[in-house]
């Protein structure tokens, strides 16, 4: 088996949290179905939360433990790529200490230094406080089906309780777990959130070590890359030279890097704590930044692909409306919505393939997957 990425690892961690989302829908579900025609249907159902909870408790445990190996390992690995990139890059002088080393050897060096152990704490803590919130979300979703179902209409036979549950838990199955909120104040749902977070993670601790490097070779330019369909924040800074300490800015120049005594120009747009601070690196961003060589590196003639961002934006919406049919399809209460579930899975997994056809883009099926049912 070929050794994971990160994105392998950041997949594995949405991965896993999908699975516990589903694994608690299908929970409530068979919870909420059992008994469904007794005149006792509430009280019952009221006296089994207990047990469910109990259960939502150790599919959480588990997703704990589960978690923290997966970011351990992803943060490792990304700063071994980091690093690598450091050495990789043209114009580097030196050895190479990172390369030919396994992500054990990186995971046993992470406790040297506190800024990637903090990376890789801030990325766990940042998981974990998603489980209190996913518990409050089994408790309200499962009385407010009953709440519901248990309504005068439902006394007067204008539906059945079945269905009267079927519709209340619909509702709240679509919305997911959600309401995860970032440092930007934007909103996000359970496996979205958990994704920007990882990249998020994995993508600082991958630049903090390759910008480590970078200073302790005593380079102080890099240059960011060219993104496909780059997103409209980070469009200003692709192909622009920045500066790791800040120090350089304007016009600057620097030394050919491999002709004596010949001096080049180039304009430092700022420094990469601004432009960070400005938007670049974002959440989920797709953009990196390497190292400048003087006379080599040729800057500027980014492509814009606004088009391109545009159609990856429908992707991922395309994408939520697969999850959101099949998390229907595997936690109904009613069986005939069960089967208009199923049929909408299609429909929007032939959308899919269509869209990726015609835009040339690439599927990641773990977006789809929501985990299949253990
Ligand atoms: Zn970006």
């Amino acid at each position: 088996m070929a050794a994971p990425t990160v994105d392998d690892l950041v997949a594995t961690l949405v991965e896993l949290y999908q699975r516990a989302e589903l694994r608690l829908a299908r929970d409530i579900a068979t919870s909420l179905k059992a008994g469904i025609d007794s005149p006792r249907w509430a009280s019952e159902k009221l006296i089994a939360l207990t047990a469910l909870r109990m259960q939502a408790q150790r599919i959480l445990a588990k997703l704990a433990i589960d978690s923290d190996d997966a970011v351990r390992q992803a943060i490792a690995l990304a700063v071994q790529r980091g690093g690598r990139r450091a050495d990789e890059e043209p114009g580097r002088l030196g050895d190479t200490p990172a390369r030919g080393q396994g992500a054990r050897l990186v995971r046993q060096a992470l406790p040297g230094n506190p800024a990637l152990v903090r990376l890789a704490r801030e990325l766990a803590l940042t998981l974990r406080s998603t489980h209190v919130q996913i518990l409050r979300w089994q408790l309200d979703a499962y009385r407010k089906v009953i709440a519901e179902a248990a309504l005068p209409d439902v006394l007067l036979g204008l539906q059945t309780r079945r269905q009267a549950a079927q519709h209340a838990w619909e509702r709240l199955l679509d919305r997911g777990i959600a309401g995860f909120v970032d440092r930007g104040g934007r909103r996000w749902e359970l496996a979205s959130y958990v994704e920007m977070a990882a990249r998020t993670g994995t993508m600082a601790a991958a630049v903090q070590t390759h910008a480590d490097r970078l200073i302790e070779a005593g380079d102080d330019l890099v240059i960011v890359s060219d993104s496909p369909r780059e997103c409209p924040k980070c469009r200003p800074w692709e192909r622009k030279v920045l500066s790791l300490s800040g120090k350089n800015r304007g016009d600057v120049q620097v030394e050919h890097a491999t002709r004596d005594g010949e001096m080049v120009t180039v304009h430092v747009a700022g420094s990469l704590v601004e432009a960070r601070a400005a938007g670049l690196m974002h959440p989920n961003c797709t953009h990196s930044v390497s190292r400048w060589t003087p006379g080599i590196t040729k800057v500027g003639n980014a492509n814009s692909n606004p088009e391109g961002y545009e159609a990856k934006q429908r992707q991922r919406a395309i994408e939520r409306h697969i999850r959101r049919w099949k998390r229907r399809e595997q936690a109904a209460i009613d069986p005939a919505a069960e089967k208009v579930a199923r049929a909408k899975v299609r429909e929007w997994q032939a959308a899919l393939r269509q869209h990726i056809d015609e835009h040339g883009l690439k599927r990641l099926p773990y977006r789809e997957q929501i985990g299949r049912a253990r």
